[in-house]
């Protein structure tokens, strides 16, 4: 049923506010006083924003999921009619904060299609300036009402983080600096068990993200207050192919 919910636009549903009244709502929250050009507001195509609850599309991804973890046939829309769709606009119903490992991708996990996920990648699903304001922008412009940060089993860029901790390792080039954000996430964890495994370590920096990401941005922060934004931690299972919901623990 939620895969209907996520079509955009079709003209049965009742009036909503404007995207840029939208948008200049979840600005003006922000302490700090941050403007929307012309240009950036026109971003999603004048496309109406999704109309699913955090909550729906929280379930959206959990019902995906549960179809890719059975090996249900994918039969997500990326065909040239969505396409087409598309080319005016987006309106993507979640914002998914992701690891670059090519066993996590996340249309896939949760059998999305094109123009539903806007995705913020990279080793270690951490979040730096230019991860936080892709973040804002999937939020507050394109009016993604949920935002998922999504760790998984056996992540290099965590195990460096863990080895870092525990060996004083070091990585050529910059890789070192990279999982730099991943450390206080390793040392909370290790402070609270003594020892600290792998998979504590992923669920503590996916956890120790989304917390922030709800702390730091004043953005992120008065939406979800609004109750109209959720931001949630997740851990992927690489062989079972199950999301585990970190809320639900
Ligand atoms: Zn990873």
């Amino acid at each position: 049923m939620f895969s209907r919910l996520c079509r955009c636009g079709d003209g049965s549903q009742p009036p909503r506010p404007g995207r840029r009244a939208l948008v200049a709502s979840a600005l003006a929250l922000a302490a700090a006083p941050l403007t929307v050009t012309p240009r950036a507001a026109r971003a999603s195509g004048g496309v109406p924003h999704s109309l699913l609850t955090p909550d729906q599309a929280l379930a959206l991804l959990k019902e995906g999921n549960d179809e890719f973890r059975v090996e249900t046939p994918y039969h997500a829309a990326l065909g040239r009619e969505r396409r087409v769709e598309l080319a005016g606009g987006q309106a993507p119903f979640c914002v998914l904060v992701g690891c670059s490992d090519s066993r996590v991708p996340p249309e896939l996990l949760f059998g999305r299609g094109l123009g539903e996920l806007f995705i913020v990648r990279n080793a270690g699903n951490t979040v730096d300036t230019a991860a936080l304001g892709s973040i804002e922008y999937g939020v507050a412009v394109l009016g993604c009402p949920l935002v998922v940060v999504l760790g998984h089993e056996n992540c290099g860029a965590v195990a460096a983080a863990l080895e870092v901790v525990q060996a004083n390792a070091r990585f050529p080039g910059v890789i070192g600096e990279m999982v730099q954000p991943i450390l206080p996430a390793v040392l909370a964890a290790r402070q609270g068990s003594g020892a600290v495994t792998l998979d504590d370590a992923v669920v503590a920096n996916a956890r120790r993200v989304a917390r922030r990401l709800k702390t730091q941005s004043t953005v992120i922060q008065g939406l979800v207050e609004q109750g109209r934004l959720k931001v949630v931690a997740a851990r992927y299972d690489l062989d079972d192919g199950d999301v585990i919901w970190l809320e639900d623990l």
